[in-house]
């Protein structure tokens, strides 16, 4: 007998049907003798729908009643898969976030879990329950409602897993597994059996959105043994493996992107010391995450600078740009929504040369301009047209040989 917890995502709850074929799959298992504890994103397109109407009514929604709203998504899921065991004849009962001791801090639409309680889902599972809990939200300690930011219901789930010392956690998504592109974006993808966490991390902060970064955080942490699998059918999956080091070490393990970000460029900054905290520290005080940075000084001294920071936070973000732009006499402040972030990942690259003139060749080749470039030990992005992105996956899949 194990304790398991499964996750399952928006599209594996989309219709009553399926959330009925969630139900046989918990059932068959609780039937096994395991405990069964089960995470449940929104219906498919439901958080969409609800920010949509949220943007309807403020053009920029306090923050804290957009978490009270995006709640109710997994609220409905979480009731519904209950109320299906139940009808099945099985012990079950739902928790929303703060029931299930869900602590975060205050960011509200991007807060951090700092604590899980559990207590009321150990009792349950001690008297027999399946125990449902709806995924993504949690609640600060002035206990208002707080969400985990997008595809977090992943992190609700390993977190939870940790948090009960869970023999696995189990991440159901529309995909068999953890591929090495998007298979959606990508025909030629290959599923991988096994990815290491340090791998799987760098990918999901660039844009695999099969698993949130912070449910790989937690895994590498607590050490809970992850797998990603399909709702739709009984295939193995992947497995996210923490410090095995007898595993391949390609080079480039894998080509990700994201469409999730925006540039904003500070034209003609005043060159000088502390130019670059004050432009920064604002940002940062409103809890906006900046991701790239680059910096160009022109011939005649001033530099512009260019950051990228998510699409949900451009419009703050671009305020925010504005009132420094006049606080340190800047000449303006452009932005551009229309890019995409493209990287290659993998450990391999710690230890070889020649990635980057690979990249940028493959991406010349196809005519893809590139707008910005970062790169770490294990990775290389470029920030292209919005457009290209998909282009430039399926030739960098190709220039660095994983096509299946
Ligand atoms: P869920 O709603 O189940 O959480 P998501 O849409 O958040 O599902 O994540 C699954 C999606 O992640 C897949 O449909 C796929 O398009 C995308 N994806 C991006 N990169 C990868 C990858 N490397 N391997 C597998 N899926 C990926
Ligand atoms: N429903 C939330 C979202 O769409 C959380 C999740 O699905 O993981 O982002
Ligand atoms: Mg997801």
């Amino acid at each position: 007998m194990a304790l398991v917890v499964q996750k399952f995502g928006g599209t594996s709850v989309a219709n009553p049907e399926r959330i009925r074929n969630v139900a046989k799959r918990v059932a068959k298992y609780f039937d096994q003798g395991d405990d069964m504890v089960v995470i449940l994103s929104a219906m498919a397109g439901v958080t969409d729908n609800l920010i949509g109407l949220a943007n309807e009514m403020a053009e920029l929604p306090d923050r804290r009643e957009m978490d009270v709203l995006l709640a109710t998504g997994e609220q409905t899921t979480a009731a519904l898969l209950a109320m299906t065991l139940k009808s099945m004849n099985y012990p079950a009962m739902s928790l929303l976030g703060f029931q299930a001791e869900v602590m975060t801090d205050c960011t509200y639409c991007n807060a951090r879990i700092v604590d899980i309680g559990a207590e009321r889902i150990r009792e349950l599972i001690a008297e027999r329950n399946i125990v449902v809990v709806a995924g993504f939200q949690g609640m600060d300690r002035n206990g208002n409602i707080t969400t985990l930011g997008r595809g977090g219901s992943d992190t609700s789930a390993v977190a939870i897993a940790a948090a009960l010392n869970a023999d696995k956690c189990e991440i159901f998504t529309d995909v068999d597994g953890v591929y090495t592109a998007d298979p959606n974006v990508c025909g030629k993808a290959r599923k991988l059996d096994k990815i290491s966490c340090e791998e799987m991390l760098e990918m999901a902060s660039l844009g695999a959105k099969v698993l949130h970064i912070r449910s790989v955080e937690f895994a590498l942490k607590h050490s809970v043994p992850l797998y990603v699998r399909s709702s739709f059918s009984e295939e193995e999956g992947t497995m996210v493996v923490n410090g095995d080091h007898d595993m391949e070490r390609p080079v480039v393990s894998g080509v990700t992107y994201t469409k999730n970000e925006a540039r904003i460029t500070l034209k003609k900054v005043p060159d000088q010391p502390g130019i670059a905290a004050k432009i920064f520290a604002p940002v940062a005080e409103s809890g906006i995450n900046v991701d790239m940075i680059i910096q160009n000084t022109r011939a005649s001294g001033e530099t512009d600078l260019t950051f990228t920071v998510l699409k949900g936070d451009f419009k703050r973000a671009m305020d925010i740009g504005r009132q420094i732009s006049e606080n340190i006499g800047a000449e303006e402040v452009m932005g551009d929504e229309n890019i995409a972030k493209v990287s290659v990942t993998g450990i391999g690259m710690k230890s070889h040369t020649g990635v980057a003139s690979k990249m940028f060749s493959a991406l010349a080749a196809e005519n893809i301009n590139i707008i910005m470039i970062s790169t770490s030990e294990i990775r290389i992005s470029c920030v292209v047209e919005e457009g290209k992105a998909e282009l430039a996956v399926r030739a960098l899949h190709t220039a660095f040989g994983l096509d299946a």
